[in-house]
């Protein structure tokens, strides 16, 4: 028996789930799935983060606007949604520091940064070397930045719950399906579930995550862009170092212009304290084993080498920066040493058990440069979310009202209700608070 959908999402990570439970209150009328391969959702980078609860101060207000605005929003929605839910949300803040006169700098424009994204004088400050010793006498560093309004989360957590509001509202999650063909019949999207099963649907979402971009090219859409996908590692600080300090460290990256940061000192929302991630390149959004990896080498390489991805993979800096990060996975103490440099008190003898590590994947243009901000798309009947990379979490919930609204607004669907009251949520007051003007 063939299934009938109105709309299928592809992807159950933080993203597709969120989007499904705003369209479950808009469009109570219409048959809708989301398609997961994993045995429950979040299985992949949405459940393999550092849990951050970002403070939009790391994004150049005129670049990453909408992304700015997600984070700066979703930290609220996520405190009331977690507080419902009965889900941990800390407000424990974040410390970014400047390792050097250059460094200071990179905070004065990142507190600027902060502010022009919505955070007010009593969120985010900047703190000179000894102000900072006074409140966290084991950092080491020139300034640093002190976020107060930046919190931690358990993303894997919050998106389960996402899931059951979405069900409870009708929604079909079909977990433990890999949609691997997708072809057009009749004005509708055939699409195969692990080589058997077959579903219809008259719209596709793709928000796929590491592989979002294999399905936009299986439906003709990003042909000019590829994707690099990076593996984030973690270790695990021994119960020793869980007081080391009272709030998170992250450092000002050495490499602005690529889209990951520099290892962090991260507290989680459990008081267990690691170190991560680094961003190994990898051949598959899957790579956390050598076997992934070996089976990837090489479609991905000729996938690259067949793509604006060949400058990236030429580029000096580029080479350098990878060279490093593939030293930092080979090796404990080249990573550890990166955080050693502003937390002097680790040892990398000590740290003994490796972490849950996620994979993020950077989409790169024809002229071989990392593309800064997500990529949506739209082709007849389909709609794809691409570079949809940190703060992504912390944004997915207002990010995603905007995708639904924004489908609406080009056209693609209808709803029963203009706006609804979603969950704690107007729909109306979400769009307004996100638009970009
Ligand atoms: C190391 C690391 C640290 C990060 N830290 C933070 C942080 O602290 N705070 C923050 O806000 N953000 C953080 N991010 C970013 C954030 O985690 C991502 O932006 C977010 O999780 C992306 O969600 P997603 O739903 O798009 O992708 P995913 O979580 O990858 O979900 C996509 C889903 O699609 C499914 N899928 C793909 N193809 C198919 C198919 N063919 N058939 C069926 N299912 C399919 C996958 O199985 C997957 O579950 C971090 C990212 C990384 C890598």
């Amino acid at each position: 028996m063939t299934h009938n959908f109105d709309i299928v999402i592809i992807g159950g990570g933080i993203l597709g789930t969120s989007i499904s439970y705003f369209l479950s209150f808009l469009n109570k009328s219409k048959k809708i799935a989301v398609i997961e391969q994993a045995h429950n959702v979040a299985f992949h980078t949405s459940g393999r983060n550092t849990g951050k609860i970002h403070a939009p101060y790391l994004y150049n207000p005129e670049k990453k606007k909408l992304f700015a605005k997600a984070a700066f929003h979703g930290y609220g929605m996520w405190e009331e949604y977690a507080k419902l839910q009965k889900l941990p949300f800390k407000k424990d803040g974040v410390l970014e520091v400047a390792l050097d006169s250059k460094g200071i700098k990179v905070l004065e424009k990142y507190l600027k940064w902060g502010k022009q994204n919505g955070l007010e004088e009593k969120d985010i400050e900047l703190l000179s070397k000894e102000e900072l010793k006074k409140i966290e006498p084991e950092i080491k560093c020139e300034a640093a930045l002190n976020v107060h309004r930046d919190g931690s989360a358990d993303y894997s957590e919050y998106t389960k719950a996402v899931m059951k509001d979405s069900k409870e509202n009708g929604i079909k999650f079909l977990l433990d399906n890999k949609v691997t063909k997708i072809k057009k019949e009749k004005d509708k999207w055939t699409i195969i579930l692990n080589d058997e099963h077959k579903i219809n649907s008259n719209f596709l979402i793709n928000a796929a995550g590491g592989e979002a971009m294999d399905i936009a090219h299986t439906l003709n859409v990003a042909q000019k862009l590829t994707d690099v996908h990076f593996r984030g590692e973690y270790w695990k600080a021994p119960q020793e170092y869980h007081h080391l300090t009272k709030t998170s460290v992250y450092s000002v990256p050495e490499y602005q212009d690529y889209p990951f940061l520099d290892p962090h000192w991260i507290i989680r929302v459990d008081g267990k304290c690691e170190i991560g991630p680094n961003a190994v390149p990898v051949f598959s959004p899957y790579g956390y084993n050598k076997v992934e990896n070996i089976k990837e080498f090489i479609p991905k390489m000729l996938e690259m080498l067949g793509s604006g991805a060949r400058k990236a993979i030429f580029d000096k800096q580029f080479q350098e920066l990878a060279f490093s990060e593939i030293q930092s996975s080979m090796s404990k103490s080249v990573m550890i040493d990166r955080v050693k440099r502003f937390l002097p008190k680790i040892n990398a003898d000590k740290i003994t058990e490796k972490g849950t590590a996620g994979i993020r994947s950077s989409v790169i243009d024809e002229n071989g440069k990392f593309v800064p901000d997500v990529i949506l798309m739209d082709s007849e009947n389909s709609f794809h979310i691409l570079n949809y990379n940190s703060p992504g979490a912390t944004g997915a919930l207002p990010f995603s009202a905007h995708i639904v609204n924004h489908l609406r607004e080009l056209g693609f669907l209808e709803y029963d209700e203009s706006d609804a009251q979603c969950g704690p949520w107007k729909f109306s007051d979400i769009i307004e608070k996100i638009s970009v003007r």
